[in-house]
């Protein structure tokens, strides 16, 4: 426990990414530094990341990976400057856990376990001499005259301190800890919080009269949402049908601006271009020729050639195309139907996944409210933010957890360096 008489010269609230990588930096600087977490051990969701093996960075240069930030990322670019991608992956390095880097650019440990990540920070926590304070929740700050004078537990007991870094996390996968409550108590000390929404988050269907393939991952189609006649974004990637509704890597990426649009009350459907390299007429030359070729066929045979056949189930059910009609037999009003569905077969997304399942929360602290070259507050002097609370958020691929070493390397610094 942490004693009423502790004159700690920093505390760090919040033992995840952020929080860590903020105490191993501060305590280069300063021997008082004390850490607390209200879990039992730290990084509870480090350890759930990149599906327990940590995509813990990304390995593209500075002006990419700001691209993959929404609005944003530019407030990023002095914690960047100090402690980036080659930074992170020697930190691990010198602490002996070596990083591979994957397709896109993605940054794994070589173990594939994002306990190993943990482990590593843990005992670099021990060799700095940071004090953990592990099963302590903190419940409030002590703020007088626009500065710092400590933190409330939930106890009762006071800690006085003139300098504390909030890394509370955002609001989603709440189970881990991250139950937003920096935000909250930034919000009491003045700070303006932007609304806060999901991010990285899957997509549900309204109910159609047909069960969705549960499990089927499609690799280059396209996506094309729209709402009324207009539409809005259209990209190529890959997706998984859910037993709810869509997700994988391209619904996650584009689901934070599906989701602004939705809170806007805007009616989104979906297009999904099972072909995208093929124009109509192409796709339609190559039935033909299916169809000629394969002529005493049945036609769920021939699509079979065209599309899992799960889908190609849904397809005739929708055209109310019998699965054992002759491919000779199928009429061109019937071929022309097949290439509308491949080419755009739609459906009607009802909401996002509740935004306790977002893999990232979208808002949060805002950034008019924290002087980006130490991260300190605007508001409050010696109160600093880091991680996910602050209002950026970015892409699947590593993007998301580097912001978190970052800003908690500098607000760590910071916080110990400051007069
Ligand atoms: C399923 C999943 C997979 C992900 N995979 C990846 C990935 O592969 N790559 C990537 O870049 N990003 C990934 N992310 C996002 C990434 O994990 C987060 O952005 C990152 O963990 C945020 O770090 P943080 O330190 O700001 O907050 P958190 O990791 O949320 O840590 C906050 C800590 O603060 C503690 N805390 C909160 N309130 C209190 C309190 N009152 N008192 C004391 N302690 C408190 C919490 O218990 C928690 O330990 C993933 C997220 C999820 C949910």
């Amino acid at each position: 426990m942490i004693s009423k008489e502790t004159m700690s010269r920093i505390i760090i609230v919040g033992a995840g990414p952020a929080g860590m990588m903020a105490a191993i930096r501060a305590s280069q600087f300063t021997p008082e530094v004390v850490l607390i977490e209200k879990n039992s051990l730290p990084g509870n969701k480090l350890l759930l990341s990149g599906k327990g093996r940590c995509n813990i960075t990304n390995n593209c240069e500075l002006e990419d990976f700001l691209k993959r930030f929404s609005a944003n990322g530019q407030f990023l670019r002095d914690a960047f400057k100090k402690f980036f991608n080659r930074e992170l992956i020697e930190f691990f390095r010198e602490r002996g856990l070596v990083l591979k880097i994957e397709r896109q650019n993605r940054v794994f440990p070589e173990t594939d376990r994002s306990a190993s990540i943990v482990e590593v920070l843990k005992k670099q926590l021990v060799k700095s001499r940071v004090m953990t304070a592990y099963n302590v929740t903190v419940n409030g700050l002590q703020v007088k005259a626009g500065k710092i004078s400590g933190v409330r537990l939930e106890s009762g007991e006071v800690v006085h301190v003139d300098k504390v870094v909030l890394a509370t996390g955002g609001v989603t996968y709440s189970f881990t800890g991250s139950t937003g409550d920096g935000l909250f108590w930034a919000q009491n000390s003045g700070h303006k919080i932007t609304p806060i929404r999901p991010g990285l988050v899957a997509l549900e269907i309204r109910k159609e009269n047909f069960k969705l393939p549960e499990g089927l991952t499609l690799k280059n189609i396209r996506l094309r949402f729209s709402s009324g006649k207009k539409e809005i974004i259209s990209e190529i990637g890959e997706m998984v049908f859910t037993d709810f509704g869509i997700s994988g890597p391209l619904v996650l990426t584009l689901s934070g601006q599906i989701a602004d649009w939705i809170l806007d009350k805007l009616k989104i459907r979906v297009e999904i271009d099972f072909k995208p390299a093929l124009s109509r007429e192409q796709l339609e030359n190559r039935l033909l020729r299916e169809f000629n070729d394969l002529a005493r066929k049945n036609l769920d045979n021939v699509l079979k050639e065209l599309l899992p056949l799960s889908l190609v189930k849904i397809f005739l059910g929708r055209l109310k195309i019998p699965a054992d009609k002759k491919a000779n037999q199928v009429t061109q009003q019937e071929r022309k139907a097949i290439v509308d569905l491949l080419k755009g077969f739609n459906l009607e997304i009802k909401c996002t996944r509740p935004l306790e399942d977002a893999m990232i929360t979208r808002g949060g602290v805002s950034l008019k409210d924290i002087d980006p070259r130490t991260m300190e507050s605007r508001r409050v002097k010696g109160l600093y933010f880091c991680g996910e609370m602050i209002d950026v958020d970015a892409d699947t691929g590593g993007f998301n957890l580097q912001a978190a070493f970052s800003t908690g390397y500098l607000a760590g610094e910071s916080a110990a360096l400051s007069k």
